[in-house]
């Protein structure tokens, strides 16, 4: 009888499955299997894996392996995300070069990767920090920049004071670096950006399209913020600008108060010296230079100062006080806002601040609002009053009434507004791809020409963070010559953010070995879309706006044939301990390796897969607290060993009942695998292996059990099904090459029982239902039995008594 150990069999397969090469995509253009691109989010190497990849991998080798054995050429691969600021922060705190650092951890992670028999083609591998990849990285910014859509600008931008460089605003969390917390700070600078507001209304409809948790496409939703309004015309009496401004509230035009500028508005200048009040406004600016954006959107609402100009009105001609206040952005909208305090909670607590009258304009239905008495702001719909020829008129008609009448008096129009900001791709660091761009004197901004690609990252430079790009630093780099008229010129010192190199990797998977362009578009038309993706949902606005966005473009480009990336995505939930999320400093960390040599890696990925629906934390401390005691799951699978082994020596049938628990198994399973709930096909696996177990000690046989076990197993627990497969039950080839297993539609129905229907005790139906029958249903089928309603006899039912799936009593009142 064969013992079940982990140390003995996992080292040997993950040769053999080399050797044969099991998990290689087929390439023949003529393979009649559907295929099926399974991808993870690739690896970060800033360590050896951690707990969030033995989690997000196990799912996904499911998933490739549950695919495969139903028939698809599968493509499963494998790279890193090798540019970027946490393995260049790791490297420069050890004193080692980036380079040195990031590609030893990718050596560590693959091979703990191929410890852990992760179904990878490995021939696809691929590392964003190569200059085979990059090369198509540049290529790809230098196609945006042909298009107008990489483009550079001096802006205010969120920097971070430790990492010393700038950050996206998805890079922000809660006014904080991304990365390491500090809280950012504004700065002024020149910066790349890639004009992703162009695709802000094509990356809200095309959502309609994706197999997307919800929760992931509110948060871009949420992020991509469109507003509809109506953009409407005001002047300013003094000096005669017309100034635009926003709003979605159309229908409160006539409560209009006062009127606020961003401080970075280009007219406030001319304004203030209009108004005799540049010194108030002057100091402001200073006070507020350094202050994030991201702050700024917080800011105190009551703070401000006045102009001393005033706007006109443009519905009823009335001059309001002109203001500068932090709280209105440039950013966002126009950078100037009418103050509607009735209506508008920070409008309200402004003008209380500043002493400026409220006016109600929008009424709630039946009711009337005094603007002394009001607390706060009524923001809600209602019934337009003290508005000339709109009073009487309720929301949210008003809304488009008041739009086209601003419209025919060419006083405004209907417009959209978007939250969505352009995004900053440049960064102040070494460890990125350079931007191919170079500034000639003469020529400006010329992109280095596809042919000199790439533009090669030096490796000598002083790669500390210091404000400015260490690449600015190496004067071999900087001094170049400018392509159009070779006059001595200046290489771009920036490079570009690790999210541009992540924004199209899984193109680059279809054809890895392409010298000659960033992807095979055959190759890419083959395999993509991505039919499942597979990774955190700390990607939701970031990473996966940013593929979203790229395929877009490269639809436009005419290199694909489709616009959405991926159609499925998964996300699987987090590996906390006692509650928190697991970190060095908490002294809470749990490292997945270790626990791979002691316990192997099935056990690792049962206890993983089993500890709960896939989307939802696991926490580690509930599901393993001790590393020394031996996990419930290797003991499930050393009698799974037994029952198989025990099995393959009968030579008697399954026995009846054995046979249904067995298809109505495989029927159960080849479900829950399809929806991605593992802990529930693991438990189902469990009761089967109990089936057997009776069967066998009944002195029957379970060979097509044994043999249907070891199959669903084999996503799940792959090392061990191989064995159990090969060595046990004597297949000359792999399971995971084995056709997943096909249920009997009789055998797998449910048992069915009698359901005995009585009336006052006296038994009156007798009817067939599934074992499984609730409460609901039993009843529901009694009430609608002729016979039953036969001896009821037109009285009334007053109780039911319900035992399922056995018996109803349906009692009178007699
Ligand atoms: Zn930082
Ligand atoms: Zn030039």
């Amino acid at each position: 009888m064969r013992r079940y150990d982990a140390s003995e069999i996992e080292p040997k397969w993950v040769e053999r499955w080399e050797a044969e090469g099991l998990y290689r995509a087929s390439e023949d253009p003529a393979d009649p299997r559907p295929r099926f691109y399974a991808l993870d989010m690739f690896s970060y190497p800033s360590g050896d894996l951690h707990m969030g990849h033995a989690e997000a991998y196990s799912g996904g080798d499911a998933v490739a392996r549950f695919a495969a054995m139903r028939g698809h050429n599968v493509l499963h691969p494998v790279g890193w995300d090798a540019f970027g600021l946490p393995a260049e922060n790791a490297a420069i705190k050890r004193g080692i070069h980036p380079k040195e650092w990031t590609y030893a951890n990718i050596d560590q992670q693959a091979r703990s990767f191929r410890r852990m028999g992760m179904s990878f083609d490995w021939t696809r591998r691929l590392n964003t920090s190569d200059p085979e990849y990059y090369r198509w990285t540049q290529w790809l910014f230098l196609r945006l920049f042909e298009r107008g859509l990489a483009y550079r600008k001096n802006a205010p931008v969120n920097w971070c004071p430790k990492d010393a460089t700038v950050l996206a605003n998805e890079q922000v969390i809660n006014g904080a670096c991304e990365r390491c917390g500090t809280p950012v700070v504004r700065r002024d600078l020149t910066q790349w950006f890639f004009k992703i507001t162009d695709y802000a209304q094509r990356l809200l409809d095309d959502m309609e399209s994706l197999d997307w948790p919800e929760r992931v496409m509110t948060m871009q939703r949420n992020w991509i913020g469109r507003s509809e309004g109506a953009s409407v015309t005001f002047e300013i009496a003094e000096t005669g600008d017309a100034v635009e401004v926003f709003t979605t509230r159309p229908d409160t035009l006539w409560g209009v108060t006062f009127f606020v500028f961003a401080l970075e508005h280009p007219l406030v200048p001319k304004l203030a010296d209009a108004g005799g009040t540049e010194s108030g406004a002057g100091a402001m600016l200073e006070a507020l230079r350094t202050m994030p954006l991201v702050t700024r959107e917080q800011a105190d609402s009551r703070e401000g100062i006045r102009l001393g100009v005033h706007a006109v009105n443009p519905v009823n001609g009335e001059k309001v006080p002109v203001f500068v206040a932090p709280y209105v952005l440039m950013e966002y909208g126009t950078g100037a806002v009418m103050g509607v305090p009735a209506h508008d909670q920070r409008d309200f607590e402004f003008a209380r601040a500043h002493d400026l009258p409220i006016r109600v304009v929008v009424q709630p239905e039946g009711e009337q609002r005094d603007p002394d008495a009001m607390t706060q702001a009524y923001d809600h719909d209602g019934v337009m009053v003290n508005s000339g020829p709109f009073d009487g008129v309720r929301s949210p008609e008003s809304i488009e009434r008041v739009t086209a009448w601003l419209e025919e008096q060419g006083k405004g129009r209907p417009a959209v507004t978007y939250r969505l900001r352009d995004w900053l791709i440049s960064r102040q660091r070494y460890w990125g791809a350079p931007i191919p761009i170079v500034h000639c004197p003469e020529h400006g901004e010329v992109a280095v020409p596809d042919d000199q690609l790439p533009v090669l990252l030096p490796d000598d430079v002083d790669f500390r963070p210091g404000g400015e790009s260490p690449l600015a630093r190496q004067q071999g780099f900087v001094n170049t010559v400018c392509p159009i008229g070779g006059e001595p010129a200046k290489r771009d010192t920036d490079t570009m953010d690790t999210f541009v190199d992540s924004a199209w990797y899984y193109y680059r998977y279809c054809s890895p070995k392409d010298e000659t362009r960033p992807f095979d578009p055959a190759e890419v038309d083959r395999w993509m879309p991505v039919d499942q993706y597979i990774g955190g949902v700390e990607h939701a606005i970031l990473h996966l706006l940013y593929c979203r966005f790229f395929t877009k473009v490269l639809f436009d480009m005419g290199m694909i044939g489709f616009t959405e990336p991926m159609l499925r995505l998964m996300n699987q939930g987090q590996v906390i301990f006692d509650g928190a999320s697991m970190s060095k400093s908490r002294g809470n960390l749990v490292e997945p390796m270790p626990l791979v040599e002691r316990w192997g890696a099935d056990t690792m990925r049962l206890n993983i897969l089993f500890a709960g629906p896939f989307e939802d934390d696991i926490d580690w401390k509930l599901i393993a607290p001790d590393p020394d005691r031996r996990p419930g799951v290797t003991t499930w699978l050393g009698r799974v060993f037994t029952a198989v082994g025990e099995a393959c020596e009968r030579d008697a049938p399954d026995p009846e009942t054995l046979r249904r628990l067995t298809h109505r198994t495989i029927r159960a399973v080849t479900d829950d695998m399809e929806r991605f709930r593992f802990n529930v096909a693991i438990s189902k696996l469990q009761v089967l292996t109990n089936g057997m177990r009776s069967a066998l000690d009944a002195g029957d046989g379970a060979r097509e059990a044994a043999s249907a076990l070891t199959q669903l197993l084999a996503p799940l627990a792959p090392f061990a099904a191989e064995e159990l497969w090969r060595e046990v039950l004597g297949n000359g080839s792999s399971v995971h090459t084995s056709a997943w297993p096909e249920f009997d539609e009789a055998l797998a129905r449910q048992e069915r029982v009698t359901l005995v229907v009585q009336v006052d005790g006296k038994v009156r139906d007798r009817i067939e239902v599934d074992s499984d029958a609730g409460e609901e249903a039993c009843r529901g089928l009694a009430l609608a039995s002729d016979k039953a309603r036969h001896a009821l006899d037109g009285r009334e039912i007053v109780k039911v008594i319900v035992r399922a799936p056995r018996l109803v009593n349906l009692v009178t009142a007699r």
